[in-house]
């Protein structure tokens, strides 16, 4: 029962606008005698126009018709499509019903004032497959007519398409309709301080919180129509799935310009804060490498070493661990007294520590490490260089500096 029909010489009637189309009324065809010359557009059977229990206009088919698409629709499907072109010519764009295009039919086609611009709205009230609708989507979009498919239930299509779900209101009048599904705002959740609990605690700016969340205030099928049209409201791929807190795991949603810069906000602070967690990952690496380096040296240092300072100080040689006390230098002992440092980290030689360091010799594998060692310490200070080869993988520290000595 189409909310639209073909007059045989007044051409198309449009039983939601007055009107119906050229020069003719409602009054002048509804219960007319003789009948007004009124066919079907779909099927070609002959039409009557009515008026539903509660006012609604529209065209039923005379008996006996045909297989017809539009037999089947029903008062809720009449409804949706009246509240749809009313929404759409209450934006100031044409509204046209069921409209039949390249391979497809629109329940109601918006077209701009100018003409340069279509889109179909459909009102999807009964089952359909989310393929079926892809398929129905490409062929509206392949005529460039982008589409909206409407529903009153919660259908899994909703976010897979371009789709609203409205509450559908009982009876035609002001459009009351309220979007509940399918449109989305981006929920902005940035933390003020540098470490983010949220984030696990670690250092570093927030890589944000904020999803996808539903619209937090109802907002109407006109309001909601008008923008799109407008081109405020558009339709949204959410990039980043985990930011998705909606009724549908679908990504598809309706949403404004400045929600889609703020998703890209967000995604672009986590890029920044991946980036800083792999240079501090970076930086990590290089610090354990230096170390591994620093235990290399010591090692290669330690046989030279401990055969001069027992020569020197004729005793036994004992090998200590490296401490912060030594600058993280191996000390060697004879007869309980220091002796000599092995290749003490310069920048960790305090006062203090050069202090402990007078009268003692230190050991270097470098002549760069001798020089940086010098620059850290008092003019009187004995360095010796030995030239040792440091292996390029040392030797578990565990093994290299047990707390033996050695003896001479
Ligand atoms: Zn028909
Ligand atoms: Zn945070």
């Amino acid at each position: 029962m189409p909310l639209t029909a073909q007059h045989a010489q007044a051409g198309v009637l449009d039983a939601t606008v007055d009107p119906l189309g050229e020069g003719t009324s409602w009054e002048t065809i509804h219960r007319a005698r003789p009948r007004a010359p009124l066919t079907c557009r779909e099927c070609g059977h002959g039409l009557h126009p009515k008026l539903s229990p509660k006012g609604l206009r529209f065209f039923a088919h005379d008996r006996a018709a045909p297989t017809c698409s539009l037999v089947g629709e029903t008062m809720a499907h009449r409804l949706l499509k009246l509240q749809l072109a009313s929404a759409i010519r209450e934006a100031g764009w044409y509204a046209e019903l069921e409209v039949a295009g390249d391979g497809w039919r629109a329940d109601v086609l918006a077209t701009s004032p100018d003409g340069a611009r279509r889109m179909a709205w459909e009102a999807q009230l009964a089952q359909i497959t989310v393929d079926e609708l892809r398929q129905r989507t490409s062929r509206m979009q392949a005529s460039e007519v982008p589409v909206c498919w409407v529903t009153d239930d919660d259908r899994p299509w909703i976010g897979a398409v371009p789709a609203i779900q409205i509450t559908v209101p009982a009876e035609p009048g002001p459009a009351d309709a309220q979007i509940v599904n399918g449109a989305a705002v981006f929920r902005e959740s940035w933390c003020p301080r540098r470490r983010c609990e949220n984030d696990g605690g670690a250092p570093g700016p927030c890589p944000g919180h904020g999803w996808w969340g539903p619209v937090p205030e109802a907002v109407n099928l006109e309001t909601f129509v008008a923008g799109v049209l407008a081109g405020t409201i558009r339709i949204h791929q959410v990039a980043v799935r985990k930011y998705l807190r909606l009724p549908t795991a679908a990504r598809t949603v309706w949403t404004t310009r400045q929600h889609v810069i703020t998703e890209r906000a967000q995604m672009e602070a986590s890029a920044r804060r991946r980036e800083r967690d792999e240079l501090a990952a970076a930086e990590h690496e290089r610090h354990l490498a230096a170390i591994a380096a620093k235990l290399a040296r010591q090692q290669a240092l330690t046989p030279p070493a401990v055969d001069l300072v027992g020569r020197e100080a004729r005793g036994y040689v004992g090998v200590r661990d490296a401490t912060p006390e030594w600058a993280m230098g191996v000390p060697l002992f004879v007869h309980d007294m220091p002796q000599g440092v092995i290749s003490p980290v310069v920048s960790r030689v305090s006062a203090e520590v050069l202090a402990r360091f007078r009268g003692l010799t230190l050991f270097v594998a470098t002549e760069a490490e001798r020089r940086a060692l010098a620059r850290a310490c008092e003019p009187a200070q004995r360095i010796v260089l030995f030239e040792v080869e440091v292996p390029a993988q040392p030797r578990p520290p565990a093994v290299t500096y047990g707390r033996a000595g050695r003896v001479r």
